[in-house]
């Protein structure tokens, strides 16, 4: 077997930025206590910003990129793991400050890792990952605002991506009554069959809203940000409450206090990154309960890390339908 294995590294040298494969072995790996032969990663948004370089979300150079990975635990210096554990990680600074999962082999921080949980595979949760975790934290955020099922329609904008398909699965087998905002008229059907009652445009949110409107959401789960998260508000009935996660159409917020102050709206911000692991663990438990296999796999491609540069500018064109599991090891 060869010392070597592959990854996908950007580095910032003289100002210019560059994503390349390149053989690393395990020494020049960072100093960290779980040694993981990784078999996934994932493609979020979050990761065409590192890879392109368009967003600044590294903050080391070199970075092997990958916010998420999943593989078996190789060797342990930590109590609670040893060789043959699957284990997982959604966020915690990977592709930020510490090396990710664009790579055969990673050795992370103990404190990082969630243990593989039944009835999923390696591939299975990266199938999920960062997007599918996160849509699971703002269903848990609507939850504990008190949003139920009968209190009406809830809204998911750019709800052909990541985060928006998982959290209309989600949704749909709790009860609720989905409303999918999305840019793309062709992906109508694939939204249904995710379980969405209704498909709107993505223009019928991106607008100028008023400070107020008539009531029309219970609640919304939104990955969009700016005028699109502006409108729900907007449009949120009497106590009613939007999880905020994303920023796919802008990081502004062109809103005013009306919807808070006399509706009693809640704006609900949600982040996964640095998430306390109690939280994750009750995340990844209801996914376990209440998230359809058969809908994750319809919406799940994979596709070898060779891919991963030409895929990071897809997503952030908006091109990318669902889920995108990395296989490293393709
Ligand atoms: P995706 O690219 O898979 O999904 C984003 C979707 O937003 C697109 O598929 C598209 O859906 C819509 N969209 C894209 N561009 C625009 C635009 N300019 N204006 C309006 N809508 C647009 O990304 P993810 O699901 O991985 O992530 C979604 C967002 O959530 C990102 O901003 C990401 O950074 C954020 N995020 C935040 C986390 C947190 O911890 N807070 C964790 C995970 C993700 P459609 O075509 O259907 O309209």
């Amino acid at each position: 077997m060869s010392d070597t294995f592959n990854a996908l590294v950007v580095d910032n040298v003289d100002g210019t930025y560059s994503a390349f494969f390149k053989d690393l072995s395990v020494p020049d790996l960072p100093d960290e206590s779980v040694l993981v032969d990784v078999s996934y990663s994932t493609l979020n948004y979050k990761d065409g910003l590192a890879v392109t370089g368009k967003g600044k979300i590294v903050r080391k150079f070199p970075m092997v990129c990958g916010i998420d990975l999943a593989g078996t635990v190789v060797d342990s210096n930590d109590d609670r793991y040893s060789a043959g554990d699957k284990v997982l990680v959604n966020g915690w600074g990977l592709s930020e400050t510490h090396w990710g999962g664009y790579a055969q082999k990673q050795r992370v921080n103990a404190d990082f890792i969630t243990k593989v949980p039944e009835p999923f595979s390696l591939q299975d949760t990266m199938a999920i990952g960062t997007a599918g975790y996160t849509s699971m934290l703002c269903v848990l955020a609507l939850e504990d605002a008190g949003i139920t099922p009968d209190q009406g329609d809830i809204v998911v904008t750019g709800a052909a991506g990541g985060v928006g398909s998982v959290a209309i699965a989600l949704l749909a087998k709790l009860g609720y009554r989905v409303v999918a905002s999305s840019g793309r008229a062709s992906e109508s059907d694939y939204l249904m069959g995710l379980g969405a009652a209704e498909v709107i445009g993505r223009d019928v949110l991106d607008r100028d809203a008023r400070p107020m409107e008539k009531g029309r959401w219970a609640g919304g789960v939104d990955s969009v940000g700016s005028k699109t998260l502006a409108t729900m508000l907007a449009e949120t009935k009497e106590e009613g409450a939007v999880a905020a996660c994303g920023l796919a159409g802008g990081t502004d917020l062109p809103t005013t206090v009306m919807p808070f102050i006399l509706r009693g709206v809640k704006l609900l911000g949600v982040n996964s990154v640095t998430c306390l692991s109690a939280r994750r663990d009750q995340a990844w438990a209801r996914l376990a309960q209440d998230l359809d296999m058969e809908k994750l796999n319809a919406m799940t491609t994979v596709e070898p890390m060779s891919n991963v540069p030409t895929l990071a500018e897809d997503i952030l064109k908006g091109q990318v339908r669902g889920r995108i599991v990395i296989d490293v090891n393709a």
